[in-house]
């Protein structure tokens, strides 16, 4: 046993960005708006309201400057974050409540912007899904940016040149990226925060490990105290011993050799070993992810979550904004395709611009195609955006939360007056552009066989298509341990919808978080699917895990596995036999990349 002192301590969080750093603490402040109510006079508020736009102004010009740096930084494809944040700046639903206040209310300009903080920070209480609340932060930083402006102030200079490891309750984008151009941040450690908030993904982008979710790390360290950041398994160890270095420091050799070994990966072929073709392709939620997903080994965006359009701003978008987005897309990944996705919005993820009733049961409510369906102007905006995007020709379409049939009629009459009205206007777009549905409510499961039979293609969403089909909430603690992709249940109505394509003929992919583990990915080829879509991360894991086995020899293990009875017996099983005849075909799973 080696001598290792006791009094260190491990706090988990959420690892968002994998990689391990080893240093001393820098933390930040906490994000404030602290002021007080204040009655002014008419004139006085006019003077408010012009305080108001000039640090409107500053703010503008700062975030146009990170902007340029961010892309100077890490490039172009990463500076949109700001470009998101000058759009927030510009709201007009901000700048009107802002006005209100200053104006009607006959309030000082910061307690107008502390007014309209805690309504957004209400909104988002109120908001379960994971990206949606991230956004908080985006909108924070804006505001924060505005109020410190309205009282110019220098940002201290610190000479302190030693690379140190930031620790705060919350690190906006901002703050993020200014820190991150000084070029002295080893490893980010934050109270809150998750996967898909800005900051992040700038630190993915920047190679610099991150652990967010710790809760109250900045209350258990100071100034100078050491810290292991371990990004890869979402851990922080808090004056860790010599010992606990040391391992931490083989688990970063190890790491570095894995990254570089994922590097390969993405040039190999697609093929198992006895020769089958697979495909791999990209979950993405931003157009400027593309190439990124790219070079992890992409090879096509099979799934583009759309509505993150929304999400970006606080008003609706038009037809031009959606247009930008599918442009680019296509643009960028041509010749490989792109699926876009129609808005999933609705249930739990409410946007306050969308103004949505309250449901009391979201997950069952009125979301995604229930809601196009509804507001079919709205929709018909994005299906027009859609077509005139296609003129590429690697644009597909795809309909999320398909019930029934009636639902696929209906999109195909909106999606036949839609062309029409483009051909009418001489507007050239794919007359022929794919057509298909997410496979992700067990009732459109259910009738697999009939629907393929109306639509070019499936995607099998199985986060959604699981979730339902054994009523387990997978973010709620008490059941997650219920969620299981292995049930047999499960199994036999995955493999009905595969078979249910393949007698069509049509293709049949799946881009549920299944197609990234690689244990579940290899039992899903031995079911028959060739085409899995995915966060791009987990692109070099599956290729890896999927290259070193026979096809053949995966479909007789599964169809195998499919006698037992538990999910437990399966998943054994699987292991066993795959471990016995393709030794190294789980080693990923071994190795966990984030989360
Ligand atoms: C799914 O349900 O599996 C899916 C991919 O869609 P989302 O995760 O966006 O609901
Ligand atoms: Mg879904």
């Amino acid at each position: 046993m080696n001598n290792v002192k006791l009094d260190y301590s491990r706090v988990r969080g959420t690892g968002v960005s994998p990689g391990i750093a080893y240093g001393e603490v820098l933390l930040t402040e906490k994000v404030d708006f602290s002021s007080k109510k204040e009655s002014i006079t008419k004139n006085r508020a006019i003077k408010e309201w012009e305080r108001l736009q000039k640090a409107s102004e500053q703010t503008k010009k700062q975030l146009e400057q990170i902007k340029k740096e961010v892309g100077n930084m890490i490039g172009e494809d990463h500076s949109f974050i700001f470009e998101a944040h000058l759009m927030i700046l510009k709201d007009k639903a901000l700048l009107l409540a802002l006005e209100k206040l200053i104006k009607h209310d006959l309030c000082k300009a910061e307690w107008a912007i502390s007014q309209v903080y805690d309504r957004y920070n209400k909104i988002f209480e109120t908001i379960t899904d994971e990206y949606l609340k991230q956004r908080k932060s985006d909108i924070s930083d804006v505001l924060l940016r505005l109020y410190r402006n309205l009282i110019p102030q220098k940002r201290k200079k610190t000479d302190d040149k030693k690379d140190k490891i930031i620790v705060a309750h919350d690190l906006l984008p901002s703050e993020a990226a200014f820190r991150l151009n000084q070029g002295n941040v080893l490893a980010i450690a934050l109270d809150m925060g998750g996967a898909t908030s800005h900051t992040a993904i700038l630190a993915r982008s920047l190679n610099i490990p991150a652990v967010m979710g710790l809760r109250n790390i900045t209350q258990k360290v100071k100034n100078g105290d050491y810290l292991i950041v371990d990004g890869s398994d979402g851990e922080v160890i808090i004056d860790p011993p010599f010992a606990i270095q040391r391992e931490f420091a083989d688990k970063r050799d190890k790491y570095d050799n894995y990254r570089k070994e994922l590097q390969k990966t993405a040039k190999l072929k697609a093929f198992t070993l006895d020769g089958v073709e697979f495909s791999l392709m990209a979950n993405i939620e931003l157009s400027q992810e593309v190439k990124g997903a790219f070079s992890l080994g992409a090879k096509g965006i099979g799934l583009f979550r759309s509505e993150f359009i929304y999400l970006q701003r606080t008003d609706l978008p038009d037809e031009e904004d959606h247009f930008k987005v599918y442009s680019r897309l296509a643009e960028d990944a041509a010749p490989f395709p792109v699926y876009i996705r129609t808005v999933d919005i609705g249930g739990e993820k409410n946007l306050p611009q969308m103004k949505i009733e309250k449901e009391p049961n979201p997950a069952l409510g009125l979301r995604a195609i229930r809601l196009s369906l509804r507001d079919r102007e709205m929709f018909k905006i994005q299906l027009r955006a859609i077509l005139r995007a296609s003129v590429q020709g690697n644009i597909r379409l795809l309909i999320p939360m398909i019930t029934e049939l009636e639902e696929i009629e209906e999109v195909k009459l909106l999606l036949k007056e839609v062309k029409e009205e483009l051909q009418s206007k001489n507007i050239l777009f794919d007359e022929n552009i794919p057509l298909g549905v997410m496979i992700e409510v067990p009732a459109a499961a259910a009738v697999s066989d009939r629907l393929a039979k109306e639509v070019d293609y499936f995607s099998i969403g199985t986060n959604d298509l699981i979730q339902y089909y054994l009523a387990v909430d997978r973010t709620n603690e008490l059941v997650s341990h219920l969620f299981k992709p292995l049930h047999p249940s499960v199994l036999r109505l995955l493999r009905f919808i595969v078979k249910s394509a393949h007698k069509e003929g049509i293709e049949v992919s799946v881009c549920g978080e299944m197609s990234a583990d690689p244990l579940a990915a290899l039992v899903l080829m031995g079911l028959g699917v060739r085409r899995f879509s995915m966060n791009p991360i987990f692109i070099p894991r599956i290729k890896r895990a999927l290259r070193s086995v026979e096809c053949q020899n995966i479909e007789k293990i599964v169809r195998k596995a499919m006698t037992f009875k538990t999910a437990h017996e399966i998943e054994e099983y699987v292991i066993e036999k795959i471990l016995f005849k393709h030794p190294t075909a789980l080693l990923m799973q071994e190795v966990p990349l984030i989360m």
